[in-house]
């Protein structure tokens, strides 16, 4: 354990977590969600809080989320162990609706602001989960391929990421027309996320 980046970490989550740069746009405020220690050997990349994770300020503690877990095969002590798990979204801060009533996109400010400080000092990272279209463009082809040719690309882009949709309630119907992801890709992530989490 290097102290140095442990501490560097921890004043950059503070920082993070007093961010308050567009505070004009967030309709519920700023409410930064991210967790991270310096031995977290995964990394979760969502999309942004949902309403309640913004009222909570704990990463995932939604319908989404429970169905994350059951893909990863973990229970919320592992996932919420933040020396093992990091997790943070593309948005760290609930970005309200869109004029169809449903998410707004992640701030476009915020991962460049904060992704590559904070990766730089999770040096242990092995393993990162891309979920959802928005992690996907950012962190890989910027967008020129769809989440599903995206995921059923996922032997591509291992080891470093693997790409997932996102675990909303509309993903149901998604698996269902795309079988082949509970039947190649979720076994895989689980064995990946076991020997990570060992
Ligand atoms: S969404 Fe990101 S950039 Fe915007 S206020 Fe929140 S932490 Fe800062």
């Amino acid at each position: 354990m290097d102290w140095r980046v442990t501490d560097a970490l921890q004043i950059l989550l503070c920082e993070a977590r007093a961010c308050r740069t567009c505070a004009a746009h967030l309709p519920l405020g700023c409410r930064p969600v991210l967790s991270a220690e310096q031995g977290a050997r995964l990394l979760i990349i969502g999309q942004a809080p949902g309403t309640r994770v913004h009222e909570s300020g704990v990463p995932w503690s939604d319908p989404s989320g429970d169905r994350l877990r059951d893909w990863m095969g973990i229970d919320h002590a592992d996932f919420y162990d933040p020396a093992r798990v990091a997790i943070m979204p593309m948005g760290f801060c609930y970005p309200g609706r869109d004029k169809g009533g449903g998410d707004a996109p992640p701030r476009p400010e915020c991962a460049p602001l904060w992704h590559a400080r904070v990766r730089a000092l999770l040096p242990n990272i092995e393993l990162t989960l891309l979920v959802g279209g928005y992690a996907q463009r950012y962190y890989l082809d910027g967008g020129s391929r769809g989440v599903t040719d995206t995921v059923r690309a996922w032997r591509d882009l291992l080891p470093q990421f693997l790409p997932l949709p996102h675990p909303s309630w509309r993903t149901r119907s998604w698996v269902t027309r795309n079988p082949w992801f509970e039947d190649e890709v979720i076994p895989e992530l689980r064995a990946r996320v076991r020997r990570l989490l060992l």
